[in-house]
Parts: C-alpha cells; structure tokens; sequence
C-alpha cells in the first residue's frame, strides 16, 4: 500500500451513498466499497442496486419523459452553473475515486460541465424539414422526436465526462435517462444526482443505480434487455460492447458504443521531432496512459527515429512525476486497480522476450502498489502483445518503419480505430495520410484532440455513433415524417 497521505477528505456536501432513483436517494440489500486507489483505503460504501432498483429507475424515468420538455435548456443550463461553482470539489471526488493528478480531475470537471452547456443550447436547435412535395395536394413535414428512456452505461477512467456527454445530450433531446456508472468511480456520478436536483430537473429524468462488480452483469442485461428502454449508450471495453450489443438486439435498441481503441502515433521524418515528444508525452501519459484516445503504438521512421527516442525518453524523465493524485506536481497518478499493473506488467515482460529494449522506466514504481514507471520501450516489433491490443497504462512501444506505406499499413492493420495520431511538415503527405487512416479522429501535429464542440467516436470495432458536436444529439432522436394529403 502507497506510502503517500492517508485518504483524503471527502467534500461531504456532494458525497451521496445511495442510488438516485425517481428523485429519491435509496438504498439497496447491501453496499459496496469504493477504493482510493492511491493508498487502498476505502473511501465509502455505496448502495449496491440490483435488478430491482434498475428497473424501479427504468419505470422511473419513463414516468418522467412526458413531463420532460419544455424547460430541458433552462434547466441544463442551471446544472452546468452549479457544476461550476462546485467545480472544485467535483475534482476531488475523481481524484479520490479514480486516482487522476488533481489538475487533470479540474480539467476533467471543466470538459465535463461543458458539455451540458452545449448541450443547453442544442436542444433549442433541434430543427425539423419541410419537403417540397411532388404531389401537389401534399404537404410533407419531418419531425424529430426523442427516442424515449436512454440507459447510460460509463467507465472509470472519466468518471464524469462519460456521464455529461451522454446525458447532456439525451436530456437535451427530450429523453430521460439511467445510469450506471463504473464500481470504481460510482461517487461522481452520484455527486451529478444532487446537483441535478438541486438545479430543479424534475424527479426521474436523471437516475442512477450504482452496483458492484458482481451486481454488474444481471443489472446490464436488466437495462439493455427491459422493454421501456429505448436507447443504450455505453462507453468501455469493446468486449463489454459487444455482450450488450447482444443483449440490445432482443428488443432491437438504438445504441451508441464508444469502446477501446489502439491509437497509432506516426512520426515522419519531416516532423519536427520536439513538436512530436511534446503531443508524444500528452498523448500518451495523460491520465498515466488510461484514456482510450491514449497513443498505443509508437511508429517512427528510420531518420528521425533515433532523435525521437532519445529526445523522448529525457522528456519523461524530467516531465513526469508519479504521486498521490492530491500533492502538487503530481503528473502520473496511480493506475486504477492491481489488474491493470498486471497488464502493463505482461506487455513489457512480453516485449522485452522478444527482444525489446527498455529505454526508461519498465516496473512498478515504489510509491505504491498502483504506481507504474512511466515506461518507453524501443526495438518493437508487430507480433508483440502491446502492439496488439490495448495497454490502457503508461507504456510507450516504438517501431521503427521505413515507408509510409508501411505505416499506415501497420496502422490500420489493428480490427479497432478510435484516435490516429501523426507528425509531418509535408502537406501532400498529411492530407494522403489524414484520409488513409482507419479511425474516427486524427491529430495532425497535434496530441490532445477532444472538445466538446467537436464529433468524438470511433470506427471498425472502436463503436458506433459520435458524441459531443453538432452530431451528439442524433443519437437521441428519432426522425418522424409525416405526409399531410388531401389538402
Ligand atoms: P469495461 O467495459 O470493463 O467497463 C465499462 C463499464 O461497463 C463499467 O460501468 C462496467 O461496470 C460496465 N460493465 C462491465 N461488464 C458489464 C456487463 N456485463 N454488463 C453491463 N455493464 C458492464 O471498461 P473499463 O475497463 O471500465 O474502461 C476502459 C475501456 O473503455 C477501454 O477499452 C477504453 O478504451 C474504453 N473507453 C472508450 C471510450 C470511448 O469514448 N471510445 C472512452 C473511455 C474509455
């Protein structure tokens, strides 16, 4: 167990142990822990609801969609202000739960809150059609409607920002919404609950039924499977996609799914190489390598390669510091959980047996039990594990290629593509490469992407739909044409 500071304190004003449900706070059979994973800690116990209390919330939330209209800008507008003057302690609670340097966590809160300030303003956007008709007794409308009851299914590793650009969206459209958010992180969500209410969004619209690992799979099914359950929307691991895309089908659901991806990060020999270590190091370490836009995979060409590197390994080494997500000048917090050290263990151990080369970093670090090096690796092929598939941890594995084809065959040659990176002063090159790459967002001399005015999602394997931008919302709306006659 880390050696840092004993487990924070808790801003008691948001910390809420119960679900959220129809506007009531509620306990369920038992509760769960929820883990500072800097020191181990428990930071509380949380209500761990069941089937029952998901569907309570489901019925809950379609009670309250006819009710759930008129004022929806307003109101979102007013749970935007609240989260900022809250701000503060919001970021608390996602460093205490999810472990992220407290300056990420602010950041986090302020990408968070944004997007139910966009999204306050897109719900009185939501134009319809007029078709010219070819018959001339016809007049012909299309309607846009929301879709009904959205279930919200988020990861740990932005415990609120997962939430927001959903629920902004779905609230904005007209839909009413439960969620469940991660076992790790379920405080953020629940903090969400009574600002929510105190902003005055009516009881049901907004639902949250938190439940542990165990409880997770029978409550998953409950909400992918229960017919008032228009819509489900989940963020995660491709693998838990896939289980909840199954359960969906039944019933035939809309869904949205943002899931893992394999960002490549391509660096030519025209880039200019400090440009490419500064994205490299964002890219990469934010959130100690736990997001999934999170450079994966290194490819630098044969020039430049050995410049990179070296440049590279001294900038993690002077740049990050791994600590307690709470001490000042912490940039590298814990990872999330044992399981995830593992991970990064195994693909390193992977690597160096076949013949990669430790060029910094490379073990736990001895802050913790959660804590890891800042790690790079060099002399990395394609058979190995961490070029493969996702990390989700502070490794950086280099390959160094020869021809641009050669990288965007590498590139591409993953079955998912959420984010590409690349580096580049050729413009013929940027725009061949920019639409050859097999992702749904690409950073061009660029490594922090994401904003909320622009589409965040991913292709192949890495999901369906987008988030956030002027294309969120139509993921919670149904068209409706409707053909007037006889007039
Ligand atoms: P995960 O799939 O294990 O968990 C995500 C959520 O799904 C959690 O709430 C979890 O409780 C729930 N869940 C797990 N099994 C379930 C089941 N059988 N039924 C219902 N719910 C279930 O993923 P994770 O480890 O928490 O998150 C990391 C993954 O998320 C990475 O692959 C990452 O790339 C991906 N991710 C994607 C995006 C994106 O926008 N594309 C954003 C963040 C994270």
């Amino acid at each position: 167990v880390g050696s840092g500071p004993a487990p924070p304190r808790l801003p008691g004003s948001l910390v809420r142990s119960g679900g959220f449900v129809g506007g009531r706070w509620v306990q369920a059979a038992a509760a769960f822990p929820v883990l500072d994973p800097a020191s181990g800690a428990e930071l509380g116990r949380v209500a761990d609801c069941g089937v029952a209390e998901a569907r309570a919330a489901v019925r809950a939330a379609w009670e309250a969609g006819p009710g759930w209209s008129a004022e929806r800008s307003a109101l979102l507008r007013k749970w935007y202000n609240l989260m900022m003057e809250n701000k503060d302690d919001l970021a608390k609670i996602i460093t205490a739960e999810n472990g992220k340097p407290l300056k990420e966590a602010q950041g986090e809160i302020l990408y968070s809150a944004s997007f139910l300030e966009w999204f306050a303003e897109e719900a009185r956007r939501i134009y319809g059609v007029i078709i010219p008709p070819s018959v001339k007794d016809r007049r012909l409308l299309v309607l846009k409607q929301p879709v009904g009851v959205a279930a919200v299914i988020t990861p740990w590793n932005f415990p609120s920002a997962m939430i927001t650009r959903k629920v902004g969206a779905a609230l904005a459209a007209g839909c009413t919404v439960v969620v469940k958010p991660a076992e790790d992180t379920p405080l953020s969500a629940l903090a969400l609950g009574e600002l929510a209410n105190q902003a005055g969004i009516p009881a049901g619209v907004y639902n949250v039924v938190p439940c542990s690992q165990q409880q997770t799979p029978a409550v998953g099914e409950a909400l992918c499977t229960d017919p008032l359950v228009a819509k489900i929307s989940f963020t995660g691991s491709t693998a838990t996609g896939k289980i909840l895309l199954h359960h969906a089908a039944g019933t035939v659901k809309r869904v949205s799914m943002e899931l893992g991806g394999h960002a490549p990060f391509i660096v030519f020999d025209s880039a200019d190489v400090d440009r490419a270590v500064a994205g490299a190091l964002a890219s990469k370490y934010r959130n100690s390598g736990q997001t999934c836009v999170c450079t994966n995979r290194f490819l630098v060409q044969k020039r430049i390669h050995d410049a990179f590197v070296e440049k590279f390994a001294r900038a993690i080494e002077r740049e990050l510091h791994v600590g307690n997500g709470f001490d000042e000048g912490t940039t590298q917090g814990p990872l999330i959980n044992e399981k995830a050290v593992g991970k990064v263990e195994r693909h390193i151990s992977d690597a160096v047996s076949q013949g990669a080369s430790i060029v910094t970093g490379g073990k736990r670090h001895s802050f913790g039990k959660n804590f890891f090096e800042p790690t790079l690796l060099s002399n990395v092929t394609t058979n190995m594990l961490c070029t493969q598939e996702e990390t989700f941890g502070p490794l950086a594995p280099v390959i160094k290629f020869d021809t641009e084809a050669e990288a965007v065959a590498i590139a591409n040659s993953a079955n998912v593509g959420l984010a590409g990176y690349f580096y580049s002063q050729d413009p013929a090159q940027i725009w061949r490469v920019a639409e050859q790459l097999e992702v749904g967002i690409v950073g061009v001399n660029e490594g922090l992407v994401s904003s909320v005015e622009c589409p965040f999602g991913g292709v192949k394997q890495s999901g369906l739909g987008r988030e956030g931008s002027k294309y969120g919302i139509d993921e919670y709306l149904e068209i409706k044409y409707v053909c007037f006659g006889g007039l």
